[in-house]
């Protein structure tokens, strides 16, 4: 079992998540983050800190974003680890209740 980062993330890259994790297992997209199922150690501390409930246990993910469990395993391998908090996006909090979010979803790596 792993924590896996869902959809409310997209947008709302706060990156408070980060700051907790004792394995350093994020990794960081343009507009999102991951985690790396290989080196979560599943000791659950980031879940408490996303203000947008994006990070779940996996057994726990709803069903709708089941895809992302796939999703954090690629862009895991592709996308630069994140161990420090960054400026979040301006507009996060205008993003943070929307839904059906995948469609900004961004594959680029963090710049
Ligand atoms: S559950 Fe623990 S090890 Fe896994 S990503 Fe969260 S803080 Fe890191
Ligand atoms: S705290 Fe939540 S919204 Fe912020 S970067 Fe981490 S998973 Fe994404």
């Amino acid at each position: 079992m792993t924590y896996v980062v869902a959809e409310p993330c997209i947008r709302c890259r706060t990156t408070d998540c980060v700051t907790v994790c004792p394995v350093d297992c994020f990794y960081a997209g343009e507009n999102m983050l991951v985690i790396n199922p290989e080196e979560c150690i599943d000791c659950g501390a980031c879940e408490p800190e996303c203000p947008v409930t994006a990070i779940f246990e996996e057994s726990e993910l709803p069903k709708k974003w089941s895809a992302y469990i796939q999703l954090n395993v690629e862009y895991a391998s592709k996308w630069p680890g994140i161990t420090e908090q960054t400026d979040p996006p301006s507009d996060w909090e205008e993003w943070k209740d929307v839904e059906e979010k995948k469609k900004h979803f961004n594959p680029a790596p963090a710049s």
